[in-house]
């Protein structure tokens, strides 16, 4: 038998239709940039393989830090014992994010990052013995899957199946100069019983790359701050340099109460999730009365291997010619935007910092399901580059050490499309 025919034996795929989905394709070996197929055909990994990579596949000092740590410690209980790893981690990641992040907590995904951030708040005004419990979030917002998560998360055809088991949650539209009164004002209504506000900074990923202005962002999180509402920072998608600064509230003057971290912190190795927080957050928690602790807890919470990766990623992170490289990625998506306005086939263009959108002219049919979607997808991997549109919206996010021939090849092959398709 086939890896392909093993596969559909004995294995149900994420956010796949199994009926009619294509068989998927067997990728065996990844390098740099590229994965490589059975056959034998190479890919350009244009999406970092769901966002996760940043410096380019089976990066071979990544893999040897993982490597050691698996023959010094694999794995210790965290709960009442700690470790070198994550203690160092959490002093290294703490240096760089907004200086009133002050506590890790550590999980194993961004959905879990999203849980422990959202109990956390939830909890802290319990501890402090006052009903805030509805939490506020923008529309269309995605933070991950499971059921909390799910909750805050903008109401879909994926959630549908679930919206009368999701909490109630108070849903703003993206901030703008024309509607920033009207929601400071509507959070001001709604204060008294609002816990916090979650939102992706700058950039709502699986929405369809819906960017929005930092000057805003920073107004309506300078209101939560004024108004008493503690703030969940999701930068499971944008942290570790996405949007061309380390984090993407490093665009903004306010920080934020809580940050979630996933996807990149492990330069896209090992699954892992972080949840900080600020030390007047953590103070809610600490008490003679046991019912004030935060229950949570993950088996794999602070895996040594994961934080070893993390670690390893987090040295070539702080590189300087990593940071050379999103500039480099940043100029050279500027000047192909600027080519392609104005395309008869293209809406809109956007971009923030290595994020670069593109939204396709569909005529009616603009859904997620729409047949432009797949002919998009497959015209891109018969080009040998792995793109995921989300509908009409194609987007590269390539992990940093993408060369300047393989994005001038994404490219071309972007031009091509927008002329046949
Ligand atoms: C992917 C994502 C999540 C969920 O992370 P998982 O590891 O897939 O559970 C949460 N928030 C944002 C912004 C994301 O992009």
């Amino acid at each position: 038998m086939s890896l392909v025919e093993r596969d559909l034996a004995v294995i149900w795929h994420p956010y796949t239709q199994m009926k009619t989905a294509q068989p998927p394709i067997p990728i065996v070996r990844g390098e740099g940039t590229c994965l490589f197929g059975e056959d034998g055909k190479k890919y350009i990994d244009a999406i970092s393989s769901w966002w996760v990579n940043i410096h380019g596949h089976s990066h071979p000092y990544i893999a040897k830090k993982i490597a050691e740590q698996l023959t010094v410690l694999e794995h210790a209980i965290f709960a009442g014992f700690t470790h070198p790893w994550a203690v160092e981690l959490a002093e290294r990641l703490l240096a760089i994010l907004p200086s009133n992040q002050a506590k890790a907590f550590y999980s194993d995904n961004g959905s879990t990052a999203i849980e422990v951030a959202i109990k956390m708040c939830l909890q802290y005004w319990h501890n402090k013995g006052e009903q805030r419990t509805k939490i506020l979030a923008f529309k269309n917002a995605y933070h991950g899957d499971t059921f909390g998560a799910m909750s805050v998360s903008g109401r879909s055809a994926f959630t549908a199946a679930f919206d009368s088991l999701l909490f109630e949650v108070e849903f703003i539209d993206l901030p703008n100069a024309g509607n920033i009164e009207e929601l400071k004002s509507q959070i001001s209504n709604l204060k008294s019983h609002i816990s916090s506000f979650i939102f992706e900074p700058l950039v709502q990923g699986s929405a369809g790359m819906i960017m929005y202005e930092a000057e805003y962002l920073n107004e309506l999180m300078a209101h939560c701050k004024k108004e008493g509402v503690l703030m969940i920072d999701d930068e499971v998608f944008t942290g570790f340099g996405r949007t061309g600064k380390s984090f993407a509230c490093d665009h903004v003057q306010v920080q934020p109460d809580i940050m979630c971290f996933s996807k990149g912190l492990t330069g896209g190795t090992m699954a892992f999730g972080l949840t900080t927080c600020t030390q007047q957050m953590y103070d809610a928690f600490l008490s003679d009365d046991k019912m004030k602790t935060l229950f949570h807890g993950h088996s794999y919470t602070a895996n040594p291997v994961a934080c070893a990766a993390a670690l390893a990623s987090l040295d070539l992170f702080l590189e300087p010619s990593t940071k050379a490289n999103i500039d480099r990625i940043i100029n050279k998506h500027q000047a192909f935007a600027e080519k392609i306005t104005g395309h008869r086939s293209l809406k809109t263009t956007r971009q923030t910092g290595t994020i670069l959108a593109m939204e396709w002219e569909t005529g009616d049919n603009t859904s997620y399901f729409s047949g432009l979607r797949d002919k998009l997808y497959h015209y891109f991997l018969d080009a040998g580059i792995i793109l995921r549109p989300l509908g009409n919206v194609i987007y590269i996010l390539p992990p940093y050490c993408i060369t300047d021939a393989e994005l001038d090849y994404i490219y071309s092959v972007i031009e091509k499309a927008l002329d046949e398709i």
